[in-house]
C-alpha cells in the first residue's frame, strides 16, 4: 500500500486519475492487516484498489465528479465497497469520471482531465476513465467502475485492460449514485482476466438494500478459468462489423475470431437487427431516469448550495444551475421532455417497446450460441475536445456497448491488439448470469 502511494504520487502529474487519495485511512488498514495473524487473512487481504467516485465511501469525499457534490462526505459505504473491505482489499482513493457518469471521455468531470495511460494527448475514455487509466498506468492493480451504456468496457478498451459489466442484478447498486437505475451496474477493471474474476467474486451477491439485486447464488467466477473452450459456439453480429467501425478494429476482431477457432470454438455470423436503434432508445430511457434520479440534488439535502438566494425557488434553481455541468443539464432537459404529458407515449413508452425488440434479438442468438463477440468501440482513444464539439456524434460512439445494458446482459472488454500504438478492446457478451463462461473464453484468448 505504501509503495502503491509512492507510485501514484510519481505518476499522478501525468495521468490525473484520482479526485481523492485516502492515504491515511489506507495505511491504517494495511497496518491492521500486517498485524493480523496469517490464519485470519483472506486471499485478497492487503491488495490495493481504486473506487470510481460515484460509489459512496463512508467519510471519504464522494463527488461523482460534480461541483454539486464537491463537499459530500457520505455517512455510509456502498455495499460493493463494504464487500471489498471485508475481503481485505484496501481502497487507495476515489477515481475521476465524467460528471454523474454522463460521457465517454471523462472530460465532463468538474475537477480534472484524466489522460490515457498509453498516450497523454488522448482521452482515457469514459465515464470510468480514472478507473481505467489508473489500472493501466500501474497505480492500482484493480478498480471499480460503473457501466450504464459502456462506461466500464469502453475505457477498458481505450487503456488496454480487462473490464467487466456484470449481468444486471449481479452486483448491488446500493450506494452507487444513480444515473439510470434500470441500466447501471458496478463492475471490476483489472489488468488480467483472472484478477477480474476474483474481484467480481468479492463484490457479487444478493443485497436486501437493492431490490433489483439477484437472489441467485454467486458461483466462483474463476471456476472455468483454464478449461479449454472446444465446442464453444460464438456469434459475431454483422451489425457490429459495419463501415462505421475503424478497419484496424474490424481486423482485430477477425484476428480474434481466428484465435477462438484455433482454440476449438466455432464462430458464425449472427444478426441483432434492432441493435442499431440502441443509442436512440438509450438516450430516451437513460435521460428520463436521470432526470428523475437527479431531482434529489436540490441544494438542501446534498452538497452545493448557491450563495445567490433570496427565496426557496432560488435555492433550487440557482443551486442546480450553478452546480450541474452542461452535459448533465442536457440530459435532465431531454429526460424531462420525454417524460412530459403529451410526449410520454411518443418517446418514453416507444423507447421501452424498442428496448424489448433488442432484448428479443439477443434472446434469439443465445438460443444457439454461448457467447457474442465483437468490437467494444468503433474507434481507439481519441483527442481531447473531440467529444465536446458535437454531442450526437459522441453519443453514436457507444452503439456497440449500449444494447448490452438495455438487455441487462454481461459484457466485457479484453485487450485484442493495437492501432497506431493505441489499444483495441474485444467485446465478449454473455447470456444472463453466464459470466463464468465469459471468463473461461477471455482467459483462453488472453
Ligand atoms: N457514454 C454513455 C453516456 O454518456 C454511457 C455512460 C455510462 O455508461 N455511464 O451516457
Amino acid at each position: 500500500v505504501k509503495s502503491g502511494f509512492d507510485y501514484i504520487k510519481e505518476t499522478e502529474p501525468t495521468i490525473d486519475a484520482f479526485i481523492t487519495l485516502s492515504e491515511e485511512k489506507a495505511l491504517a488498514e494495511a497496518k491492521k492487516i500486517d498485524e493480523s495473524p496469517r490464519s485470519d487473512l483472506t486471499p485478497l487481504a492487503g491488495i490495493p484498489i481504486g473506487i470510481k467516485d460515484n460509489i459512496v465511501t463512508k467519510a471519504v469525499l464522494t463527488t461523482a465528479a460534480s461541483k454539486m457534490l464537491y463537499n459530500f462526505n457520505p455517512i455510509y459505504s456502498a455495499t460493493a465497497v463494504e464487500k471489498l473491505e471485508s475481503a481485505g482489499l484496501v481502497s487507495m482513493g476515489k477515481l475521476n469520471m465524467d460528471e454523474f457518469a454522463m460521457g465517454s471521455s471523462t472530460e465532463t468531470s468538474y475537477f480534472k482531465k484524466t489522460k490515457n495511460a498509453w498516450d497523454q494527448t488522448k482521452v482515457p475514455g469514459g465515464s470510468s476513465g480514472g478507473s481505467a487509466a489508473s489500472v493501466a498506468a500501474g497505480q492500482v492493480p484493480a478498480s471499480l467502475g460503473s457501466d450504464t451504456g459502456g462506461s466500464i468496457r469502453q475505457p477498458a478498451s481505450f487503456n488496454g485492460i480487462v473490464g467487466m459489466k456484470p449481468t444486471y442484478g449481479r452486483v448491488s447498486r446500493y450506494g452507487l449514485i444513480a444515473f439510470s437505475s434500470s441500466l447501471d451496474q458496478i463492475g471490476p477493471m483489472t489488468r488480467t482476466v483472472e484478477d477480474n474474476a476474483m474481484i467480481l467474486n468479492a463484490i457479487s451477491g444478493h443485497d436486501a438494500k437493492d431490490s433489483t439485486s439477484s437472489r441467485r447464488d454467486t458461483p466462483d467466477f474463476t471456476n472455468l478459468i483454464g478449461q479449454d473452450i472446444k465446442g464453444m459456439k460464438i456469434g459475431v453480429p454483422k451489425e457490429f462489423m459495419g463501415e462505421g467501425v475503424h478497419p484496424d478494429i474490424r481486423q482485430a476482431v477477425k484476428e480474434a475470431v481466428k484465435t477462438f477457432e484455433a482454440l476449438g470454438a466455432t464462430v458464425d455470423e449472427v444478426s441483432l437487427p434492432n441493435a442499431v436503434y440502441g443509442v436512440e432508445v438509450y438516450y430516451i430511457i437513460a435521460s428520463s431516469e436521470a432526470s428523475s434520479n437527479l431531482q434529489r440534488f436540490d441544494g438542501i439535502r446534498y452538497g452545493y448550495r448557491s450563495e445567490n438566494i433570496s427565496n426557496l425557488e432560488d435555492v433550487y434553481v440557482n443551486s442546480r444551475s450553478e452546480g450541474f455541468g452542461s452535459e448533465v443539464k442536457r440530459r435532465i432537459m431531454l429526460g424531462t421532455f420525454s417524460l412530459s404529458a403529451g410526449f410520454y407515449d411518443a418517446y418514453f413508452r416507444k423507447a421501452g417497446q424498442v428496448r424489448t425488440l433488442i432484448v428479443n434479438d439477443f434472446k434469439k442468438v443465445f438460443e444457439n450460441y454461448d457467447l457474442i463477440l465483437g468490437p467494444v468501440s468503433p474507434t481507439v482513444a481519441f483527442e481531447f475536445g473531440a467529444a465536446q464539439d458535437d454531442p450526437i456524434t459522441a453519443y453514436m460512439r457507444d452503439i456497440l456497448t449500449i444494447p448490452v445494458n438495455l438487455a441487462g446482459l454481461p459484457g466485457m472488454s479484453v485487450p485484442g491488439g493495437f492501432s497506431e500504438g493505441l489499444p483495441i478492446g474485444i467485446q465478449l457478451i454473455g447470456n444472463h448470469f453466464d459470466e463464468e463462461k465469459m471468463y473461461q473464453a477471455a482467459y483462453a484468448f488472453e
